[in-house]
């Protein structure tokens, strides 16, 4: 029997204990989420960020910035939150307008502030296995499959996606948690050859029916961070849910998977960097 990762009801227990816990502090974390333009997507993204914060107390700075915002307006912006005690994070939504580095932006985050994890010490610093912010996804996954006690260690573990917000920080936090990880890209040759080595497949590409039955080991456990939205608006992952669940012993579906998990996170990661900024908690 294959069983659902319910990552939708796995995050409101996770909202649940997170408001308990921020109603007992004698001042509310703040997150500041900039959103840069008018992307669809990014929008819902936003949106959905905002209302967790709602739900749980956490209090919402939503800064929204013209397409046009130059790259030193954003930078200037950025430094006066780095510099604002009243914010303890500062989220900026991607992607970014083509005429601003993403880079130089992530990078002029203040680390103590960083709590989507994306800032080059706090990458360095989960690469030694001692981290501090986690990439939201990455930890997602992770509460995901520990909440369903799902053995990572000793796992063979195959990711197809090596971006550095997703597929590099996974790999790096589960060979931290034991895992045997090959991280899988768009240069691997005959990727079918590693994927259906997999104890546990994790696919972060972002291509509707990407991952199809013959990638799949029998009984292995299918995690799918894509978001597509086809022609006809039906939200999709990268995996074939239909055929994939059938082989799969546990399944993440979209929606209602990764996606949840990774705002609880940023929700823990806010509470987090509160809690850092904030002396005699
Ligand atoms: P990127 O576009 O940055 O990375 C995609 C990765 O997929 C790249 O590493 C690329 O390889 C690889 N890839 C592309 N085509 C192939 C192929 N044919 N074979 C093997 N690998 C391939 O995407 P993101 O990591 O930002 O996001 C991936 C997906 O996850 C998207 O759908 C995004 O919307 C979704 N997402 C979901 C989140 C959630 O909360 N559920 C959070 C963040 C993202 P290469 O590096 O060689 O180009």
């Amino acid at each position: 029997m294959t069983i659902k990762l319910d990552g939708k009801s796995v995050s409101e227990n996770i909202f649940t204990k997170l408001k308990s816990h921020i109603a007992l502090l004698a001042s509310k974390p703040t997150l500041a989420v900039i959103i840069v333009g008018t992307n669809a997507a990014s929008q819902v993204y936003v949106k959905n960020k905002i209302k967790a914060c709602e739900k749980i107390g956490i209090i919402s700075n939503h800064i929204h910035l013209d397409a046009s915002v130059s790259q030193n307006d954003l930078l200037q912006m950025i430094e006066s939150l780095n510099a604002d005690h009243t914010i303890n994070g500062i989220l900026i939504q991607l992607p970014l307008p083509s005429h601003i580095s993403e880079k130089k932006i992530i990078q002029a985050i203040h680390p103590k502030k960083d709590v989507d994890g994306f800032h080059y010490s706090n990458i360095g610093a989960l690469s030694i296995g001692l981290p501090k912010f986690i990439s939201c996804t990455p930890l997602g996954i992770l509460t995901l499959l520990q909440h369903y006690s799902i053995e990572i260690s000793q796992k063979h573990v195959v990711i197809v996606g090596r971006s550095n917000i997703v597929g590099k920080p996974l790999a790096m936090l589960l060979t931290n948690h034991d895992a045997t990880v090959t991280l899988c890209h768009s240069k691997t040759p005959s990727l079918e050859n590693f994927t259906t080595q997999a104890d546990i497949l994790i696919s972060c590409v972002g291509k509707p029916n990407f991952i199809t039955l013959s990638m799949v080991k029998e009984g292995a456990v299918v995690v799918d961070v894509g978001i597509n939205r086809l022609d006809n608006g039906t939200l999709v992952g990268d995996v074939s849910y239909e055929t994939v669940s059938k082989l799969a012993s546990f399944i993440t579906p979209v929606p209602g998977g990764v996606g949840p998990m990774t705002i609880a996170s940023l929700m823990e990661n806010t509470l987090k960097a509160y809690k850092i900024q904030t002396p005699c908690m």
